[in-house]
């Protein structure tokens, strides 16, 4: 049985007892323990705030970005044993896998080629200087890295790209780090920190692990340590209200749950439509749903709803559910047996305001297991009685292959309403060739969204599906979705970084700023 330890002040060790179990969702049995009770927490942040900071905090934004390069390296080479864990401990399929791990790599990769194009400067210049009095009075913006800790916590989704997506935005800022994957899924997190351990430009307590429960790891927080956070609300509403989180007023990101929605427009043409078609498919299917920017809510001109349903039941039909190891299988089982049963009430929940359309509530036939074994849930798609009073559809969300259809009247007025309902989201998608439907949908649903994606005929063949966060562009969403900020390029790299405005000489000022730099 594999035993995962933490990876804390330069050292691999274990937590007392067997803590933890973490299973295989498609056989139930037992793959790895993870304990952390027992540990010394206190000491990975010590050595994270004396070698790690510093030793970040002495490199310029082009080592970094080096240092990047070579940890996406390091993930690349252990592709194939991560794939493998990714079937036996999350139910990944091949391209499950394959979709967080290239993730993470290729997130760390655009953050090392940022890091090389920001260059030989520790500090970045933000804006221009500006004029507060007589010639020479000038007041200049900087950002520096902060010098306290990442803790970053994160949900059971996505084991590899959630740990790289913060880290490169961390690293890259100047701040070391300190992971926390979620239990369940901490298998492919553990092994893809023990390849990155072994990277020999990695400084010493630039990263840590911490596998297994959170245990006190946020008593240790100081002032000016961060915290990101990525989960269930409820646990955000824990952190949040953290004695030592709100003690030290730690700057605090959150990303939590979100009813993403995707609309189609009355006169979308064709490409427009079978782009809507594939994506709200995958969008369902793709880690069986369990993303937090899958598509929970359909919006669908009203007299268009049975052409949908047809042909998004055609789609669906085309996908086998079974042993995500076995020749054909599309999709595998949820991650864990408290995900299944969450996710089987929340359907229950939403049945008072819906009906099924697509799938059944019977687990249906599995390919390549055996009966009533493993966490399987095959797709569903249920439609509103009343798009607008429906409001367990746009509170609840379902983590995982389940979508709801809301039929609405096609004015963008009511899809923006509808969307609005679920009171901010990570993102909405919204498939039209009306210029005037698109136009009217960025001043709709932007103050809402973290994301809106607009697809037309033009770009239809060629488009993302909604739920890839892509790490040019922010990720995180307003209200229910946390209200935080993540990606984006330079922008994520903002939470980790302390902005000051330099006033005075402006010209000297000026100089100063360069010799930093060229130091
Ligand atoms: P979760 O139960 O809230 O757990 C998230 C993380 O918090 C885990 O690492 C968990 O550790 C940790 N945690 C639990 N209690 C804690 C505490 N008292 N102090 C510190 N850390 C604590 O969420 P999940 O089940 O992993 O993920 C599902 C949810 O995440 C969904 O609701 C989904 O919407 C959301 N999600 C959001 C995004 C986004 O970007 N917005 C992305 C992915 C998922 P343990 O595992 O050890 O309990």
């Amino acid at each position: 049985m594999q035993r995962l330890s933490s990876w804390i002040a330069g050292e691999w060790r274990d937590g007392a007892g067997d803590g933890s179990r973490l299973y295989n969702p498609t056989s139930e049995e037992v793959v790895a323990l993870a304990s952390t009770e027992g540990l010394n927490l206190g000491q990975a942040f010590d050595y994270a705030r004396d070698l790690g900071g510093q030793a970040l905090r002495k490199m310029t934004f082009a080592e970094r970005g080096a240092l990047l390069k070579a940890m996406a390296k390091a993930i690349h080479a252990e592709r194939e044993a991560l794939i493998d864990i990714g079937r036996i401990n999350a139910g990944n399929t091949r391209g499950d896998a394959k979709f967080d791990i290239d993730g993470a790599s290729g997130t760390l990769m655009y953050y090392a080629k940022l890091g090389a194009a920001l260059g030989e400067r520790r500090t970045l210049i933000d804006g221009d200087p500006i004029q507060i009095g007589g010639a020479r009075l000038q007041g200049q913006h900087i950002l520096s890295s902060k010098p306290g800790v990442a803790v970053h916590i994160n949900a059971f989704n996505f084991p590899a790209w959630g740990l790289a997506e913060k880290a490169a935005c961390a690293i890259l800022a100047g701040m070391p780090v300190i992971s926390k994957p979620a239990t369940s899924t901490a298998y492919m997190t553990w092994a893809m920190v023990r390849a990155l351990s072994a990277v020999d430009s990695l400084p010493d307590g630039v990263l840590s692990l911490v596998c297994g429960s959170a245990y006190d790891l946020l008593d240790h927080i100081e002032w000016p340590d961060v915290v990101a956070f990525t989960g269930g609300a409820e646990t955000a509403d824990r952190i949040r209200r953290h004695p030592r989180v709100l003690q030290t007023a730690a700057a605090l990101n959150i990303e939590a749950d979100s009813l993403n929605s995707t609309v189609l427009s009355p006169g979308a043409k064709d490409l427009t439509y079978d782009a809507f078609i594939r994506d709200v498919a995958l969008e369902m299917t793709q880690k069986a749903g369990q993303k937090c920017t899958a598509t929970r809510r359909i919006l669908v001109p009203s007299d268009k709803v049975d052409e949908f349903v047809e042909d998004i039941a055609e789609r669906l039909d085309r996908i086998t559910v079974g042993d995500p190891g076995a020749d054909g299988v599309h999709m595998g089982p949820l991650a864990t047996a408290t995900q299944l049963k969450s996710a089987q009430s929340g359907i229950h929940e939403l049945m008072q305001d819906a009906d099924l359309v697509y799938g059944s509530l019977d687990r249906g036939a599995i390919k390549g297991v055996a009966d009533e074994c493993g966490y399987f849930l095959s797709p569903l798609v249920l439609q509103a009685r009343d798009s607008a009073s429906a409001k367990s559809i746009h509170e609840l969300e379902v983590f995982g292959p389940v979508s709801t259809i809301l039929p609405y009247d096609g004015s963008v007025e009511m899809a923006c309403e509808l969307i609005q309902k679920g009171q901010g989201g990570l993102v909405a998608s919204v498939y039209a060739d009306e210029r005037d439907f698109l136009a009217q949908s960025i001043d709709g649903l932007a103050p809402w969204s973290g994301r809106v994606v607009l697809t037309d005929a033009k770009i239809a063949e060629q488009a993302y599906a909604p739920g890839m966060a892509l790490p040019h562009l922010l990720h995180g969403g307003p209200g229910r979705a946390g209200g935080g900020e993540e990606l984006g390029g330079t922008r994520g790299m903002r939470f980790y970084q302390q902005r000051t405005a330099i006033q005075g000489n402006g010209p000297l000022i000026n100089k100063f700023l360069q010799a930093t730099d060229a130091d």
